[in-house]
């Protein structure tokens, strides 16, 4: 079961994926979410710089990696 974080909301669901597509409703001023975690920003680089920092992420030049796919 996967609990928002959100405080004061009761949301909860079995898929990982629901809760992150759920939790996009309080993050209407962050579009740029980690798909790695419910890190979530509104400014690309930070979430770059998160991505490196907690998830080991490497960059890629590859255009299909351009945009978050979830
Ligand atoms: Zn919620
Ligand atoms: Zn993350």
């Amino acid at each position: 079961m996967y609990a928002c974080p959100d405080p004061g909301c009761l949301h909860k669901t079995f898929q990982r994926s629901n809760l992150i597509t759920h939790y996009r409703t309080h993050t209407h001023e962050k579009p740029n979410i980690c798909p790695d975690c419910l890190f979530a920003t509104g400014d690309p680089a930070t979430l770059t710089l998160h991505r490196k920092s907690r998830h080991g992420y490497v960059p890629r030049l590859d255009q299909t990696q351009g945009r978050t796919v979830l």
